[in-house]
């Protein structure tokens, strides 16, 4: 579904059928990460022709590395192993709209195209108030545009499935 958002949140995007797969497996990843005891992010590379060459999940409760992002953990995995002409055809879907230190990341891996769940306005609702929750309020497209490159941005998709996975989650 897609059309017009309330007042100041950003418009659900219509996904095709193949991203809409990719995102929703995202999604379980951070279902799956969330029963480990991590925040709910999870994150899916799938090259040009449909392998899937990564799956992640935020683990940064398990390890205690503040960097461990789901996004962030799917480039480190498909960064040494693929090429950048590869991953310039990659898609990286992502549960929820990538963090800036997360959209650095999929700049520098040279990933070309990026479809997520919910957005950072949206998200925030659930991240509430407290500091060490709060995130740094700069769009991942601000990023994308910025790279000279050109990295496609779809999102917000699937915005209530992707918003599942955040309640109760935060406190
Ligand atoms: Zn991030």
């Amino acid at each position: 579904m897609s059309g017009a958002a309330p007042a100041g949140l950003p418009s659900e995007a219509a996904l095709e059928a193949g991203d809409a797969r990719y995102l929703r497996r995202a999604i379980a990843l951070a279902d799956e990460g969330r029963t480990r005891g991590n925040r709910p992010f999870g994150a899916v590379v799938v090259g040009a022709d449909g392998e899937v060459l990564a799956e992640a999940f935020c683990n940064t409760t398990e390890t205690g590395d503040c960097t461990c992002h789901a996004e962030t953990n799917a480039v480190r995995k498909v960064s040494p192993r693929y090429s950048r002409e590869v991953l310039a055809g990659a898609t990286l879907y992502s549960s929820a709209e990538p963090c800036v230190m997360c959209a650095g990341a999929i700049f520098w891996s040279n990933i070309g195209r990026v479809v997520y769940g919910i957005d950072a306005v949206r998200l925030r609702v659930f991240r509430g108030e407290r500091l060490d929750q709060r995130d740094a309020e700069l769009s991942c497209r601000d990023v994308f545009e910025a790279a000279p490159n050109g990295i496609a941005c779809i999102g917000p998709a699937l915005i209530d499935e992707a918003s599942r996975s955040h309640q109760g989650a935060w406190k």
